[in-house]
């Protein structure tokens, strides 16, 4: 059998720190085979920069063995790079020369250099920007100029820190689909890539091979595949498939679904009350939860820390125990991993993770089929709200709606007119299969 191109075996790293030992990682193995694309996702802190640094050579662990095509890393990996969340780029070298140091330092001569840098910035789309300046740029164009430069040097071996996250929506996703363009059209000499990130979407929507990491201490708590060909429809079932799992994973399933989602309008079974709580607290509970050190708090104290009344903490709790973003015991709360990973994201990664969570619940399904069936795509609230007084007491189905409207509009998974009291669902965006 071939070597692995890159293998971690029993790879710990202990930091010291105050007279203190910290274990960043422990016991991590991790293959990557020529023409792999792995990911790694996890809340922060779960080690997942170190084990790029440990990959690429830039930090020696503790204990364990990097190989390397078989053979033992000794020193920075030559063959690997590294793309960082905002690529540092040299502010008074022009777009052109900042491609062509990387060159420089491998000692590629003049003409050469430029002819390749040249190319480069034309495969990532910023022919005509040579002479530009960093600061002439957009964020996107930045981090493409990132990715020329990493690019330059031929890595077999290329390393993404979360190469997108610092980007607006639609730069993030016109750059992923020029890399995945590069990467299976065999457009670069790049032999295997593998990716941090926070976003769980993005990380099934590129990657063969998902790496679930868990930190105290850091290690790698699953695997799995991702059983598409590229290229993928965003929306592809079997993609949305992998992505439930992992967020499973990452939540931790506290009771069995039906009892914790509950059933939908008009089905057998019990349908659960959304608790009544608003995005904008659970949020704050989160944040305050992620900031506690530990990620626990007493129940009864929560109340008091955030200055509101205790009714509210327990609505919003139980909504956070709901979406699997915290776990209930013993009267503490604690954040899992996946409420970590959410406190942490950007406003858009939590919005994803946020219509993730709802989408599994049955009386959002069956709002969304409802708003997919009628005509226009378009329901007046009250046509929901006699639907839910079906189920619960009128006051009830009318909070209920406020519950669902907050949550929905927040996930973007539907919109609602205030002055016309229309839900409904806006036009899809465009694909964005390549
Ligand atoms: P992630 O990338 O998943 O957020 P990191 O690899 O950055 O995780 O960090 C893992 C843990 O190790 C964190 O708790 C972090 O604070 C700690 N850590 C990282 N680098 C150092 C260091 N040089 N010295 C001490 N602790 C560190």
């Amino acid at each position: 059998m071939p070597d692995h191109l890159l293998e971690l075996r029993h790879v710990s790293q202990v930091y010291r720190a105050g007279g203190q030992q910290f274990p960043a990682l422990q016991d991590v193995n991790l293959t990557l085979d020529d023409g792999e694309f792995a990911v790694l996702v996890g809340p922060s802190g779960c080690g997942k920069s170190t084990l790029l640094r440990i990959a690429t050579g830039l930090q020696v662990p503790t204990s364990g063995q990097v190989l390397y095509r078989g053979q033992p890393l000794h020193g920075v990996n030559p063959r690997a790079t590294i793309v960082f969340q905002t690529f540092a780029l040299f502010p008074w070298l022009t777009v052109l020369r900042n491609v062509e140091v990387a060159l420089e330092a491998r000692g590629v001569p003049p003409e050469e250099r430029r002819r390749r840098a040249e190319e480069l910035i034309d495969r990532v789309g910023l022919d005509g920007f040579e002479g530009a300046y960093p600061r002439e740029l957009s964020g996107g164009m930045r981090q493409k100029v990132g990715f020329a430069r990493a690019m330059a040097v031929e890595p077999e071996l290329l390393c993404l820190d979360e190469p997108f996250s610092a980007l607006d929506v639609l730069s993030a996703r016109a750059l992923r689909g020029e890399l995945l363009e590069l990467w299976t059209g065999g457009k670069i000499p790049t032999r295997a890539i593998l990716m941090v990130t926070h976003n769980i979407e993005e990380a099934v929507f590129m990657g063969d091979r998902i790496v679930v990491m868990d930190k105290n201490p850091g290690r790698v708590v699953a695997e799995r595949r991702v059983p598409v060909p590229q290229p993928r429809a965003m929306k592809d079932p079997r993609l949305s498939a992998v992505v439930d799992e992992v967020y499973g994973i990452l939540a931790g399933t506290t009771q069995p679904e039906p009892v914790e989602l509950g059933s939908a309008p008009g089905e057998p079974g019990r349908l659960r009350a959304l608790p009544d709580a608003a995005v904008g607290s659970l949020a704050g509970l989160l944040e305050h939860l992620a900031a506690t050190p530990g990620g626990r708090h007493d129940l009864y104290r929560l109340a008091e820390d955030l200055g509101v009344d205790s009714d509210h903490i327990l609505r919003t709790v139980e909504a956070a125990e709901l979406l699997g973003f915290a776990t209930v015991a013993e009267g503490d709360v604690a954040l899992t991993p996946l409420g970590e990973t959410f406190a942490e994201a950007g406003i858009l990664a939590r919005k994803e993770i946020f219509a993730t969570r709802i989408r599994r619940i049955p009386l959002f399904r069956w709002l969304l089929e409802l708003l997919e069936a009628a005509e226009g795509k378009r329901l007046r609230d009250e046509v929901v709200v006699r639907a839910l007084a079906l189920e619960f007491p009128a006051p009830v189905a009318e909070r209920q709606l406020r519950v669902v409207i907050d949550w929905g509009r927040y996930a973007e998974l539907f919109a609602y007119g205030e002055d016309t009291g229309v839900l409904f669902l806006e036009p899809t965006e465009a694909p964005t299969s390549r």
